[in-house]
């Protein structure tokens, strides 16, 4: 007879090895899936002062090319997104599927499938109770990806954040992924710090997907030297 811990470390109490050892031997052959978890508003389509007027949703330039860059490397590419309209009554979140769609309808014609989307509809001084919290998702915080990690099997060391903000680096970094900051003038308070520091700042999502995948990269003046 095998203890419980001696099982759950996959030996028997004899030393030798018990099936649910091999068993896990043989299911963590395949080796784990890579992502890159993409913000939306100012990174994958115009920023519009809700976001969710899914006819006005637009993708913003180099968006489906880089995609299916990024989609033919083998990364899954993952929507994240702070919608704290939620909880501030101004729209339900069932407004977000339209969204979806819409952004499904757009990528379409370059062949690109998102694999999920993660939504955070909370914050802390949200009018409808449900999401008035101080919530792991909302980001800088890095819970959209840990969760979308942990359902989907993605290795997130192998992973990467794509983003206009510092909020979004900083996310992409707290959850063990790399991240390139995609700078088309959104982010104005430039607060630094290890956290918050991309691999590669690009002027257009083209360029962040091509740093992705080969490292290669324009060289422009940074704003931010
Ligand atoms: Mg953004
Ligand atoms: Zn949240």
């Amino acid at each position: 007879m095998s203890t419980p811990l001696a099982a759950a470390k996959g030996m028997a109490s004899d030393g030798g090895t018990t099936l649910a050892g091999i068993d896990e031997m043989l299911t963590s052959e395949p080796p784990p899936l890579r992502a890159v978890f993409v913000d939306k508003d100012g990174t994958l389509v115009h920023a519009t002062p809700h976001g969710v007027d899914a006819d006005r949703i637009e993708l913003l330039p180099g968006v489906g090319e880089g995609l299916r860059l990024l989609q033919d490397a083998g990364f899954l590419l993952i929507v994240t997104s702070n919608e704290p309209g939620v909880a501030m009554g101004r729209f339900p979140a069932s407004a977000l599927t339209q969204v979806e769609a819409r952004i499904d309808e757009l990528l379409a014609p370059f062949g690109v499938v998102i694999t999920s989307y993660g939504w955070c509809t909370h914050h802390p001084a949200g009018a409808r109770a449900a999401g008035a919290v101080a919530c792991s998702c909302r980001k800088p915080r890095p819970g959209l990806l840990l969760e979308a990690a942990a359902t989907q099997g993605i290795a997130l060391e192998r992973s990467w954040m794509i983003g206009d903000m510092l909020d979004d680096v900083e996310a992409g970094i707290r959850a063990g992924c790399r991240a390139v900051l995609v700078d088309r003038g959104g982010e104005t308070r430039w607060r630094a710090g290890r956290l918050r520091t991309p691999s590669a700042i690009v002027y257009d999502f083209a360029d962040a997907a091509s740093f992705i995948v080969d490292g290669r990269r324009k060289v422009r003046a940074s704003q931010s030297s």
